[in-house]
């Protein structure tokens, strides 16, 4: 009885709390509305953004425009202060962000505009951050196989500072990996209205997401991107990170890139890339996926240095050959084999055609590195 009593407490608490949240969110935005109703006098605001001296976070800053604009092309470069990313060369602490892909804001609405930029030191040449423009002359290079890639992005959502996953029991964890993974029920889910946030922001900013999923870790989820032609899905999975991380921070969370969020048996994080050129995806192009596994299998050591942002420090947590993934050491593929380096769906093998998956990039990989590190193996034979 007294234990009974004690579970309502508990539970009446944890109501409380949420319908709290909820409210403080409710009010938040209708203290905001009317200044975002308010016309904007004929001026136009760009939100440009870039890749900072981590390599993984991205930081932006906003500038009026006089016109709506439609091109990266019409946009004035622009510049930050290198000493506070982690960017700075030497004396100078000014680096440069040239605007290369644009983007429908889903916050300001309206004309307001994302937009995605490549960094340059004081000389006009690309910042050693900048990892675009390389990747963009590859691309360029074998623009005429079509490459497509889509990429799986996994994340993890945590609480605000950051210490602990979200909607995780404060004392203890919850029960163990099974029903969590696309499910359903307030025991099951954690933070479904950032992901419903997130999917319909991506759809007006323009980025081509292709569906998203509960993982198996709770507060863990999953959405794709692609499949996107060339640098495109770069410039896309980026801002569709950035919308994430926006669309969370209205809630008070965090969202956790990092590829083992949390020790022991709860499943890491990765960014799966599924990748095809024209042949492949024509009938019979099987024999070339075939081919390209060959060529990766004899770089494996290249592709875990590119597939995340420390040189392969960080995915040496994740791929341990447990939870769906491969020894970070060994490469292994095979149809249908979620244990593999590389896995050739099952569709794909009975259809003699279409593309594979690399299982090894991790969620918080640079994917300007890894398809670079791709078209290199793959089309390149470097
Ligand atoms: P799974 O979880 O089974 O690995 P998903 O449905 O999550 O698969 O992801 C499949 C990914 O494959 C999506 O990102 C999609 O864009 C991508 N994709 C589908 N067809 C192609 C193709 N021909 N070339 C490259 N990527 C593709
Ligand atoms: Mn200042
Ligand atoms: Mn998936
Ligand atoms: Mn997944
Ligand atoms: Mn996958």
């Amino acid at each position: 009885m007294m234990r009974a009593v004690q579970g309502l407490r508990l539970m009446s608490s944890h109501l409380k709390q949420h319908v709290q949240i909820n409210q403080t969110i409710r009010t938040t935005s209708s203290i905001m509305q009317p200044f975002m109703d308010l016309d904007q006098g004929g001026k136009y605001q760009a939100y440009y953004m870039w890749i900072d001296g981590s390599g993984q976070n991205l930081r932006g800053k906003t500038k009026t425009l006089n016109r709506p604009v439609t091109d990266p092309s019409e946009l004035s470069n622009w510049n930050f202060d290198g000493s506070s990313t982690g960017q700075s060369l030497g004396e100078n602490s000014d680096v440069y962000i040239h605007p290369k892909a644009i983007y429908r804001d889903p916050f300001r609405r309206n004309s307001n505009i994302l937009v995605m930029c490549e960094t340059y030191g004081p000389d006009d040449k690309p910042h050693p951050t900048n990892k675009r423009a390389s990747c963009n002359e590859f691309m360029k290079r074998i623009a005429d196989q079509k490459p497509w890639f889509g990429m799986e992005q996994e994340y993890t959502m945590f609480n605000s500072n950051g210490t602990h996953p979200y909607g995780w029991p404060t004392n203890g964890y919850p029960g163990p990996q099974g029903p969590y993974y696309c499910g359903v029920g307030a025991d099951r889910i954690k933070g479904r209205m950032i992901v419903e946030a997130h999917y319909r922001a991506c759809l007006y900013a323009g980025v081509n997401i292709g569906g998203t999923n509960a993982e198996v870790m709770p507060s863990q989820w999953e959405y794709q991107v692609g499949p996107c032609e060339g640098i495109s899905i770069c410039d896309q999975l980026w801002v569709s990170r950035w919308i994430l991380c926006r669309v969370a921070e209205e809630f008070n969370v965090v969202i956790s890139f990092d590829p083992k969020p949390i020790p022991g048996d709860w499943n890491g994080a990765g960014c799966h890339t599924n990748i095809s050129t024209e042949a492949m995806r024509l009938p019979g192009g099987i024999r070339y996926i075939e081919e390209a596994v060959e060529k990766f299998s004899k770089k494996h050591a290249e592709h875990i240095a590119a597939y995340d942002p420390t040189g392969g420090e960080d995915n040496r947590r994740r791929l341990t050959g447990l939870h769906e993934t491969a020894s970070i050491d060994q490469f292994s593929s095979g149809v249908a084999n979620r244990g593999a380096s590389i896995r050739i769906p099952r569709h794909v093998a009975d259809n003699g055609c279409g593309y594979f998956e690399d299982r090894r990039p991790s969620s918080n990989a640079d994917p300007y590195l890894v398809t670079d590190r791709v078209i290199q193996t793959m089309l390149l034979d470097d």
